[in-house]
């Protein structure tokens, strides 16, 4: 409809202009419409007239003026415009709205899908290299950490793929203690992330950790008790005690907060929790039981013996040993925990240093020399003899958890059936001096080839005379040769 009346105003244009006449120079045109009779007609102007349609396209027509009239180029809307020229085909290629450009496929698919793609392939390598260097800064961050101490014990190679333990063991090999460089223990303490408290001890809290997405247990000492914290860092920064029956040593930490002091230990951390725990809630058979008591003779060996030469370490006896400082392994050992109290003895350095804790071993365990104060505190063979009879105490207190024949105990700590919940010094002395008493031994126990094997030992590590009692290596060498014979046994049948 539109494009007919522009077509209509452009022919009666082309008529009214005729009947009049000034400049008779006539131009040949270019003409293309409905009104056009050919390609060609002659007039005294070429004309185009275009029309923007809504589709945004656009309605074109060419043609000449017979006249020269001025309003005839003059018509000129939102939406449409005429243009004239004088000279030959000059309306040919004359056009007045700029062609509005239909995008091209090829291009419509650079503009808005090559964007894309590049944006998604950036970042995949973005992520790709995130997930690389993570897992290389993990690896490397405590070889960091020897930067920031300035410290450089570690060969930078050792590092690459170590995981915390096996950077530990590097340490333990180059170090003089059994950890990292005091300014590292510091530095890793403080990235350490308290997850959730495991126990309450009687002087303070142990905390399950992360570092770097390890767990760590944090033992966190009261006040109180710094001592004990003092002699367990002294200890395992002095004495390489890498043992697999010895609870592994991380770092230690003293910082100030809001005025108090914070002693941590941060050690492995062990899903089991400690024996006393452990046999709470589980019973045993009698290889387990066993393997529980073999592998606490091991580190009470590795603790009391001195190894000489480069390597080596002096005797150390523990003077807490009970089923709360023992902790149980994934792997159904145990590792002894908490040196505290540790007294330590070089017969090649003719020294005894037995720190000076005021702290006392627990009472339960007391050996009767303690308890009617007759030990030899210069001797330190009279603490690796208490050390002795408590850890008879503990293979009684797994004994008591194993079945045998279908029957087996609920568990009880030492002499539960004697003295109250938190005995006395004087409760125990009574039971254990002056009456002479030892823990019940039931007579199923004989039924079994290693609980009554462990019955005899308990007897030889309970005797009141303190040189009568077995040595810890006695007890390894004897057990081990059991655990040797059973297996044997296992293997002919
Ligand atoms: P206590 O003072 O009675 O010897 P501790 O303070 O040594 O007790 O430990 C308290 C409790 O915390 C333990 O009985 C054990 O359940 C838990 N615990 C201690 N050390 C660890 C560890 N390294 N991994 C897991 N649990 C631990
Ligand atoms: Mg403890």
């Amino acid at each position: 409809m539109l494009q007919t009346s522009l077509w209509i105003l452009s022919i009666s244009i082309v008529t009214a202009a005729s009947s009049r006449g000034e400049d008779n120079t006539l131009y040949n045109c270019t003409c293309h419409g409905e009104h056009c009779s050919g390609n060609t007609c002659i007039g005294k102007r070429c004309f185009v007239t275009e029309q923007l349609l809504e589709n945004d396209q656009v309605f074109r027509v060419r043609g000449c003026f017979t006249t020269n009239l001025p309003e005839q180029c003059n018509s000129k809307t939102k939406v449409s415009e005429a243009r004239c020229c004088s000279s030959h085909f000059c309306n040919a290629n004359m056009t007045i709205f700029p062609p509005k450009e239909k995008p091209e496929v090829t291009s419509l698919v650079l503009v808005t899908v090559l964007p894309i793609v590049l944006f998604l392939i950036i970042a995949v390598l973005f992520i790709f290299l995130f997930w690389k260097l993570r897992g290389k800064s993990r690896k490397k961050s405590l070889a960091r950490l020897i930067d920031f101490g300035n410290i450089d014990i570690v060969n930078a190679s050792t590092v690459g793929d170590s995981t915390l333990g096996d950077l530990l063991d590097d340490y333990c090999t180059t170090g003089s203690g059994s950890g990292l460089p005091f300014l590292v223990q510091r530095t890793v303490a403080r990235q350490v992330t308290l997850v959730e408290c495991v126990g309450k001890g009687r002087y303070g809290e142990v905390w399950r950790g992360t570092w770097q997405g390890e767990n760590v247990a944090v033992k966190i000492f009261s006040s109180r008790d710094e001592q004990s914290w003092f002699r367990e860092t002294e200890i395992y920064n002095t004495v390489l005690l890498r043992h697999e029956n010895i609870l592994g040593f991380i770092a230690s930490d003293m910082t100030s907060r809001n005025s108090s002091t914070q002693l941590w230990l941060i050690t492995h951390y062990h899903d089991s929790g400690s024996l006393y725990d452990y046999l709470q809630r589980n019973t045993l058979n009698p290889e387990d039981c066993l393997q529980l008591a073999v592998s606490i003779i091991c580190g009470l060996v590795h603790l009391h013996v001195e190894i000489f030469g480069t390597q080596g370490k002096p005797a150390i006896a523990h003077r807490d040993l009970k089923s709360r400082n023992i902790l149980v392994k994934a792997n159904k050992e145990c590792c002894i925990a908490d040196l505290g109290l540790a007294v330590i003895h070089s017969q090649t350095g003719d020294y005894l240093d037995i720190g000076n804790n005021p702290r006392v071993g627990t009472k339960r365990y007391m050996a009767p020399e303690v308890l009617d104060e007759t030990v030899r505190t210069d001797s330190f063979e009279s603490y690796k003899q208490t050390d002795v009879w408590a850890y008879g105490l503990v293979v009684w207190e797994i004994c008591r958890r194993t079945i045998i024949n279908g029957m087996v105990e609920d568990y009880k700590p030492p002499f539960y059936d004697v003295v109250p919940h938190d005995p006395s010094f004087e409760d125990m002395k009574k039971v254990v001096c002056i009456d002479q008493q030892r823990p019940n031994i039931p007579n199923t126990w004989c039924l079994d080839k290693v609980l009554s094997a462990l019955t005899k030992i308990m007897r030889e590590c309970w005797y009141q005379s303190p040189s009568a009692r077995l040595t810890a290596l006695r007890i390894k060498k004897t057990l081990n040769n059991l655990k040797n014979s059973l297996e044997q046994r296992k293997q002919e049948c």
